[in-house]
């Protein structure tokens, strides 16, 4: 437990380090010292227990499925409050598709899910480094892959054709989710979508700061389903 500890201690050292080289500034890391020395004006949010973030994330979509929207977050005093601080309670791994804005699907605001979108919600070494920010660092509680009905890039990694540029990348993350997947047409493709989830939520659970905030029951890792004719976003994990 102790050298997994010692683990965690460097991934952390090592974010902060990122944060420093990627953002350029000396501030930067003093923030996000701060953010893990000591709770933010906006902590509370996420001082609760994965259990408990998942059930936030889920009414706000049932929130957003029935019409019933709060639009929660998103005043002046919040924008302010998150300005000296952020502390996530949610990360998400999502398909870039426009039909799937996360802030709006699960109801939340500014500084309160910690968004990775990429075409065909592929985790690969970016995104998987993104992810261990919003939690280890930022502490978010949950973390949850979505893929969506009928997502144009599992379709195209189905379909196996040829596609310019650089968008094979994002295909080859893919394929090897579709394997063992059975079914025709839709269905075929559903199944698809859902392995593909399957195959980005084992591959960030194969990361050691992830299976680390997992073990100590800080961090709850899932995987959804997002249904673009009713809004619903459905466990499959
Ligand atoms: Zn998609």
């Amino acid at each position: 437990m102790k050298g997994n500890q010692q683990n965690l201690d460097l991934s952390r050292r090592n974010l902060l380090k990122f944060g420093a080289l990627a953002l350029g500034t000396g501030a930067v890391t003093t923030s996000i010292a701060a953010n893990l020395a000591t709770p933010q004006p906006a902590a509370a949010q996420n001082n609760i227990t994965p259990d408990e973030a998942l059930q936030k994330l889920m009414e706000g979509n049932k929130r957003f499925v029935d019409q019933k929207r709060q639009n929660p977050n998103q005043n002046t005093a919040r924008l302010t409050e998150v300005a000296r601080g952020q502390n996530p309670f949610a990360a998400i791994l999502s398909c870039a598709d426009s039909r799937v804005p996360t802030e709006i699907v699960f109801d939340q605001g500014l500084g309160d899910l910690f968004v990775v979108r990429e075409a065909g919600n592929i985790a690969t070494a970016e995104e998987t480094g993104s992810l261990e920010f919003g939690t280890a660092v930022l502490g978010a509680k949950v973390l949850m892959v979505i893929g969506h009905e009928a997502c144009g890039a599992v379709q195209a990694a189905l379909q196996g054709s040829a596609v310019p540029g650089q968008i094979g990348s994002i295909l080859a993350a893919i394929k090897p989710a579709l394997a063992n997947v059975t079914g025709e047409g839709d269905k075929r493709l559903e199944n698809a979508i859902k392995a593909n989830v399957m195959l980005q939520m084992q591959r960030l659970q194969a990361s050691p700061v992830i299976q680390q905030l997992v073990k100590d029951g800080k961090l709850k890792v899932v995987g959804a389903y997002y249904d673009l004719d009713t809004g619903v976003i459905s466990l499959i994990s």
